[in-house]
């Protein structure tokens, strides 16, 4: 039998997924409450069922969830999800303030606060590697600045089933990179390649100095990519960036208020 969750006053957000245990999303919110003083916990669950799971939190009082992988998808038909979260076909923050409650997907959010913090213009040509959850938000968020957006991924169809029906978006395979890189001003990283490995989906020669860089790989901080995109003279943003601002950006949903960036920011770092 499991622990029953004593509500009390306070507000309890959280994030479902499997696994979570390793998450990052308890320490950067807790900082938030407490730099905030709101009274607040976040707690990680991992249940077996994420649409059953948000009709559960709601009943139970629950005032915001994190969702992830496996999930972001099955939850789509228990919120009402936002234009860019109905795009994309993937949430990952809920918010219980209404009914149904609502969906976004503040992935999408995080890269482009994450560039935007920088200083980097979102412009294109962009190149988006992967084709996977990451990469998807990233394409419809960039798409959704007017961009158009070269999607190249290991598995061909994969890319041709992002790009299908995307105005301005295109596919391709990793091979084409050196050509699609050539006049690209944006590069995202949105596959795996580089977590916890000393490895880059992108050939060295291809990066070059009018390129600004995104990693969504943030561990380790500093990818292969990143030093490889650093010594072409390119500008670089690590996926730590982009991590804290889906969080900055739920908090907000959530709350209303304006986050305290520095705060999470910093218990973030403290623990990559
Ligand atoms: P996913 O849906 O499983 O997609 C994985 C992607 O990586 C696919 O495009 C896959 O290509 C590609 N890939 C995997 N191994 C590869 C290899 N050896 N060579 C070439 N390509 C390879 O995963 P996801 O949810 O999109 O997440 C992707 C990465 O982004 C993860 O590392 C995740 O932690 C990170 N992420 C970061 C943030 C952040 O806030 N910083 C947010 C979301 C995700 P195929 O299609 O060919 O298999």
């Amino acid at each position: 039998m499991s622990t029953p969750l004593v509500l009390g006053h306070m507000d309890v957000y959280g994030l479902i997924g499997a696994p979570v245990e390793h998450s990052l999303s308890p320490p950067m919110h807790e900082a938030a409450y407490e730099a905030l003083d709101i009274d607040a916990r976040y707690v990680t669950l991992e249940p077996d069922d994420g649409a059953a799971a948000i009709a559960s939190a709601d009943q139970l009082g629950f005032a915001g969830l994190n969702v992830t992988i496996p999930y972001k998808e099955a939850v789509l038909e228990a919120v009402s999800p936002d234009d860019l979260a109905a795009e994309i076909g993937a949430v990952n923050t809920v918010d219980f303030a209404t009914t149904p409650p609502g969906g976004y997907n503040t992935d999408a959010e995080g890269a482009l606060r994450a560039f935007r913090h920088h200083d980097i213009a979102i412009e294109g040509p962009a190149v988006v590697v992967g084709a996977g959850g990451a990469a998807r938000a990233v394409t419809v968020a960039l798409v959704s600045e007017g961009l158009r957006v070269r999607v190249a991924n290991r598995t061909l169809d994969r890319a041709e089933r992002l790009a299908d029906g995307r105005a301005g978006v295109t596919a391709h395979g990793l091979d084409a990179l050196p050509e699609l890189l050539a006049d690209a001003r944006l590069l995202v990283n949105a596959t795996s390649v580089g977590m916890g490995e000393d490895r880059s989906p992108v050939p060295k020669a291809a990066l070059h100095d009018d390129l600004a860089v995104l990693d969504a790989v943030y561990s380790p901080v500093e990818t292969r990519l990143l030093r490889e995109a650093a010594a072409a003279g390119a500008r670089t943003v690590d996926g730590a960036w982009m991590l804290l601002f889906q969080g900055v950006a739920a908090f907000e949903h959530w709350t209303g208020r304006e986050a305290p960036v520095e705060a999470m920011n910093r218990a973030l770092r403290d623990r990559l």
